[in-house]
Protein backbone atom coordinates (compact mmCIF):
# COMPACT_ATOMS: atom_id res chain seq x y z
CA UNK A 1 0.00 0.00 0.00
CA UNK A 2 0.81 3.10 -0.63
CA UNK A 3 2.46 5.52 2.39
CA UNK A 4 -0.34 7.84 1.64
CA UNK A 5 -2.86 5.62 1.85
CA UNK A 6 -1.50 3.71 4.94
CA UNK A 7 -1.40 7.22 6.67
CA UNK A 8 -5.19 7.78 5.99
CA UNK A 9 -6.28 4.77 7.09
CA UNK A 10 -3.95 5.26 9.97
CA UNK A 11 -5.53 8.18 10.77
CA UNK A 12 -9.18 7.19 9.86
CA UNK A 13 -8.65 3.77 12.12
CA UNK A 14 -7.84 6.41 14.70
CA UNK A 15 -10.79 8.28 14.42
CA UNK A 16 -13.28 5.09 15.22
CA UNK A 17 -10.95 4.35 17.87
CA UNK A 18 -11.36 7.45 19.60
CA UNK A 19 -14.67 8.34 18.94
CA UNK A 20 -16.73 5.11 18.47
CA UNK A 21 -14.18 2.64 20.96
CA UNK A 22 -13.07 0.82 18.06
CA UNK A 23 -10.57 -2.01 19.22
CA UNK A 24 -8.68 -4.34 17.91
CA UNK A 25 -8.64 -7.07 16.56
CA UNK A 26 -11.21 -5.67 14.80
CA UNK A 27 -14.39 -7.36 14.10
CA UNK A 28 -15.45 -7.44 10.30
CA UNK A 29 -18.33 -9.18 9.23
CA UNK A 30 -17.69 -10.09 5.75
CA UNK A 31 -20.64 -10.49 2.67
CA UNK A 32 -20.72 -13.59 0.54
CA UNK A 33 -20.07 -11.21 -2.47
CA UNK A 34 -17.08 -10.09 -0.67
CA UNK A 35 -15.47 -13.87 -0.11
CA UNK A 36 -16.28 -14.36 -3.86
CA UNK A 37 -14.03 -11.20 -4.99
CA UNK A 38 -11.47 -11.75 -2.84
CA UNK A 39 -11.56 -15.48 -4.48
CA UNK A 40 -11.70 -14.45 -8.09
CA UNK A 41 -9.28 -11.61 -7.71
CA UNK A 42 -7.15 -13.56 -5.76
CA UNK A 43 -6.99 -11.61 -2.50
CA UNK A 44 -5.53 -12.86 0.37
CA UNK A 45 -8.88 -11.48 2.29
CA UNK A 46 -7.65 -11.54 5.95
CA UNK A 47 -3.93 -10.01 5.22
CA UNK A 48 -5.92 -7.21 2.64
CA UNK A 49 -7.92 -6.56 5.33
CA UNK A 50 -5.11 -6.66 8.39
CA UNK A 51 -3.40 -3.78 5.91
CA UNK A 52 -6.30 -1.68 5.43
CA UNK A 53 -7.57 -1.07 8.54
CA UNK A 54 -4.04 -0.85 9.84
CA UNK A 55 -4.54 -3.60 13.17
CA UNK A 56 -5.29 -7.13 14.11
CA UNK A 57 -8.76 -8.36 12.39
CA UNK A 58 -11.01 -10.90 12.87
CA UNK A 59 -12.83 -11.99 10.07
CA UNK A 60 -16.50 -13.08 10.70
CA UNK A 61 -19.46 -14.20 8.58
CA UNK A 62 -22.80 -14.58 9.38
CA UNK A 63 -25.00 -18.16 9.30
CA UNK A 64 -27.33 -16.16 6.20
CA UNK A 65 -23.94 -14.96 4.54
CA UNK A 66 -22.51 -17.87 4.13
CA UNK A 67 -25.54 -19.75 3.59
CA UNK A 68 -25.87 -17.40 0.20
CA UNK A 69 -22.52 -19.17 -0.16
CA UNK A 70 -24.02 -22.93 -0.53
CA UNK A 71 -26.94 -22.12 -2.69
CA UNK A 72 -24.17 -20.99 -5.43
CA UNK A 73 -23.13 -24.93 -5.54
CA UNK A 74 -19.51 -25.94 -6.46
CA UNK A 75 -18.44 -23.00 -8.59
CA UNK A 76 -17.76 -20.59 -5.38
CA UNK A 77 -16.17 -23.46 -3.71
CA UNK A 78 -13.16 -21.82 -2.71
CA UNK A 79 -15.23 -18.73 -1.37
CA UNK A 80 -17.11 -21.32 0.50
CA UNK A 81 -13.96 -22.66 1.82
CA UNK A 82 -12.41 -18.96 2.54
CA UNK A 83 -15.45 -18.01 4.40
CA UNK A 84 -15.23 -21.59 6.72
CA UNK A 85 -12.24 -20.08 7.83
CA UNK A 86 -13.87 -17.32 9.47
CA UNK A 87 -15.67 -16.80 12.94
CA UNK A 88 -19.29 -17.44 12.58
CA UNK A 89 -21.52 -14.67 13.94
CA UNK A 90 -24.66 -15.90 14.98
CA UNK A 91 -27.83 -13.76 13.55
CA UNK A 92 -30.39 -15.87 14.53
CA UNK A 93 -32.68 -15.95 11.57
CA UNK A 94 -34.35 -19.08 11.59
CA UNK A 95 -35.03 -19.01 8.31
CA UNK A 96 -32.06 -17.43 6.01
CA UNK A 97 -32.21 -14.12 4.84
CA UNK A 98 -30.94 -12.00 2.16
CA UNK A 99 -27.24 -11.31 3.06
CA UNK A 100 -27.59 -7.36 3.11
CA UNK A 101 -31.12 -7.31 5.30
CA UNK A 102 -28.69 -9.86 7.69
CA UNK A 103 -26.03 -7.59 8.29
CA UNK A 104 -28.46 -4.64 8.79
CA UNK A 105 -30.30 -6.38 11.47
CA UNK A 106 -26.53 -7.60 12.69
CA UNK A 107 -25.04 -4.13 12.99
CA UNK A 108 -28.44 -2.61 14.33
CA UNK A 109 -28.88 1.42 14.54
CA UNK A 110 -26.16 2.01 16.41
CA UNK A 111 -23.61 -0.38 15.80
CA UNK A 112 -22.88 -1.61 19.14
CA UNK A 113 -20.70 -4.41 18.50
CA UNK A 114 -18.61 -2.07 16.41
CA UNK A 115 -18.16 -4.13 13.63
CA UNK A 116 -16.42 -3.36 10.20
CA UNK A 117 -18.62 -4.16 7.38
CA UNK A 118 -16.79 -5.53 4.36
CA UNK A 119 -18.92 -5.97 1.48
CA UNK A 120 -19.49 -5.62 -2.13
CA UNK A 121 -23.18 -4.40 -1.67
CA UNK A 122 -23.74 -0.70 -3.02
CA UNK A 123 -27.39 -0.48 -1.48
CA UNK A 124 -25.95 -1.73 1.76
CA UNK A 125 -23.40 0.53 1.61
CA UNK A 126 -25.14 3.43 1.03
CA UNK A 127 -27.48 2.32 4.29
CA UNK A 128 -24.49 1.47 6.28
CA UNK A 129 -23.12 5.28 5.71
CA UNK A 130 -26.54 6.32 7.79
CA UNK A 131 -25.36 4.72 10.89
CA UNK A 132 -22.53 6.95 12.51
CA UNK A 133 -18.94 4.39 13.24
CA UNK A 134 -19.38 2.10 10.56
CA UNK A 135 -16.11 1.27 9.01
CA UNK A 136 -17.07 0.60 5.15
CA UNK A 137 -14.60 -1.65 3.30
CA UNK A 138 -14.78 -2.85 -0.12
CA UNK A 139 -12.75 -4.41 -3.12
CA UNK A 140 -12.45 -1.79 -6.27
CA UNK A 141 -10.68 -3.54 -9.47
CA UNK A 142 -8.34 -6.16 -7.41
CA UNK A 143 -8.05 -3.05 -4.47
CA UNK A 144 -9.15 -3.19 -1.02
CA UNK A 145 -10.70 0.31 -0.15
CA UNK A 146 -11.88 1.54 3.32
CA UNK A 147 -14.24 4.59 2.76
CA UNK A 148 -14.42 7.91 3.94
CA UNK A 149 -16.16 8.71 7.00
CA UNK A 150 -19.61 9.24 6.19
CA UNK A 151 -21.16 12.59 6.97
CA UNK A 152 -23.40 10.38 9.71
CA UNK A 153 -20.02 9.51 11.00
CA UNK A 154 -18.39 13.00 11.23
CA UNK A 155 -20.98 14.79 12.52
CA UNK A 156 -21.62 12.08 15.44
CA UNK A 157 -18.17 12.48 16.28
CA UNK A 158 -18.04 16.44 16.77
CA UNK A 159 -21.25 15.61 19.27
CA UNK A 160 -19.05 13.17 21.29
CA UNK A 161 -16.26 15.77 21.95
CA UNK A 162 -19.06 18.10 22.79
CA UNK A 163 -20.16 16.05 25.31
CA UNK A 164 -16.83 14.90 26.38
CA UNK A 165 -15.71 18.36 27.04
CA UNK A 166 -19.20 19.58 29.13
CA UNK A 167 -19.13 16.75 30.79
CA UNK A 168 -15.59 16.28 32.11
CA UNK A 169 -16.44 20.31 32.92
CA UNK A 170 -14.42 19.69 36.72
CA UNK A 171 -11.93 18.16 35.71
CA UNK A 172 -11.25 20.81 32.67
CA UNK A 173 -11.82 23.82 35.40
CA UNK A 174 -9.31 23.08 37.48
CA UNK A 175 -6.92 22.63 34.64
CA UNK A 176 -8.67 25.76 33.03
CA UNK A 177 -7.35 27.98 35.91
CA UNK A 178 -4.06 26.56 36.31
CA UNK A 179 -3.81 27.20 32.43
CA UNK A 180 -5.04 31.09 32.73
CA UNK A 181 -2.99 32.13 35.51
CA UNK A 182 -0.11 32.84 33.01
CA UNK A 183 -1.52 34.76 30.58
CA UNK A 184 -2.98 36.66 33.40
CA UNK A 185 0.45 37.57 35.19
CA UNK A 186 1.55 38.97 31.87
CA UNK A 187 -1.16 41.46 31.25
CA UNK A 188 -0.67 42.74 34.71
CA UNK A 189 2.92 42.64 34.81
CA UNK A 190 4.09 44.70 32.26
CA UNK A 191 1.12 47.79 33.41
CA UNK A 192 1.82 47.04 36.94
CA UNK A 193 5.43 48.40 37.66
CA UNK A 194 5.57 51.12 35.30
CA UNK A 195 2.89 53.23 36.47
CA UNK A 196 4.19 52.88 40.27
CA UNK A 197 7.94 53.58 39.47
CA UNK A 198 6.98 56.62 37.46
CA UNK A 199 4.66 58.09 40.26
CA UNK A 200 6.99 57.98 43.02
CA UNK A 201 9.69 59.80 40.74
CA UNK A 202 7.02 62.31 40.11
CA UNK A 203 6.42 62.44 43.45
CA UNK A 204 9.96 63.77 44.38
CA UNK A 205 10.32 66.27 40.98
CA UNK A 206 7.28 67.66 39.52
CA UNK A 207 5.10 68.26 41.74
CA UNK A 208 2.46 70.63 40.11
CA UNK A 209 -0.06 70.49 37.19
CA UNK A 210 0.53 69.67 33.21
CA UNK A 211 2.73 66.38 34.67
CA UNK A 212 0.43 65.14 37.59
CA UNK A 213 -3.03 64.61 35.43
CA UNK A 214 -1.88 62.96 32.98
CA UNK A 215 -0.30 60.59 35.60
CA UNK A 216 -3.21 60.16 37.41
CA UNK A 217 -5.29 59.44 34.19
CA UNK A 218 -2.84 56.61 33.22
CA UNK A 219 -3.49 55.26 36.63
CA UNK A 220 -7.42 55.17 36.52
CA UNK A 221 -7.10 53.88 32.82
CA UNK A 222 -5.16 51.13 34.22
CA UNK A 223 -7.39 51.07 37.07
CA UNK A 224 -10.59 50.90 34.56
CA UNK A 225 -9.01 47.91 32.53
CA UNK A 226 -8.25 46.19 35.63
CA UNK A 227 -12.14 46.06 36.44
CA UNK A 228 -12.58 45.16 33.49
CA UNK A 229 -10.62 41.92 33.62
CA UNK A 230 -11.67 41.37 36.97
CA UNK A 231 -14.88 39.40 35.78
CA UNK A 232 -12.66 36.68 33.63
CA UNK A 233 -10.95 35.09 36.78
CA UNK A 234 -14.18 34.22 38.13
CA UNK A 235 -14.94 32.50 34.42
CA UNK A 236 -11.46 31.67 33.46
CA UNK A 237 -12.57 28.39 30.76
CA UNK A 238 -13.87 29.91 28.09
CA UNK A 239 -10.23 30.43 26.47
CA UNK A 240 -8.50 27.39 27.59
CA UNK A 241 -11.04 25.15 26.66
CA UNK A 242 -11.05 26.88 23.16
CA UNK A 243 -8.03 25.96 23.14
CA UNK A 244 -7.96 22.49 24.18
CA UNK A 245 -11.20 22.14 21.47
CA UNK A 246 -8.88 23.29 18.45
CA UNK A 247 -6.36 20.93 19.94
CA UNK A 248 -8.40 17.95 20.01
CA UNK A 249 -9.58 18.95 16.57
CA UNK A 250 -6.11 19.02 15.26
CA UNK A 251 -5.54 15.66 16.11
CA UNK A 252 -8.64 14.01 16.22
CA UNK A 253 -9.51 14.93 12.69
CA UNK A 254 -6.60 14.61 10.49
CA UNK A 255 -8.29 12.63 7.89
CA UNK A 256 -9.69 15.78 6.33
CA UNK A 257 -6.55 17.57 6.67
CA UNK A 258 -4.57 14.57 4.46
CA UNK A 259 -6.92 15.43 1.91
CA UNK A 260 -6.56 18.65 1.50
ZN1 LIG B 1 -28.80 -13.71 9.40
Amino acid sequence: MRQKRAKTYRKLMALYSMSFGFRQPYQVLVDSEMCKAATDSKIELAKQLNSVLQGDVKPMITQCCIHELYLLGKAQQPAVDLAKTFERRKCNHREPIPGDECLTSVVGETNKHRYVVATQSQPLRVKLRSIPGVPIVHINRSVMVLEPPSDATLRSKEQNEEQALHASGSEKRSAATTASEPPRKKKKGPSGPNPLSVKKKKKGDIQPTAAKEPAKDSVGEKRKRDEDEAPAPSDPQDEPRRKKKRRRKAAADPVETVES
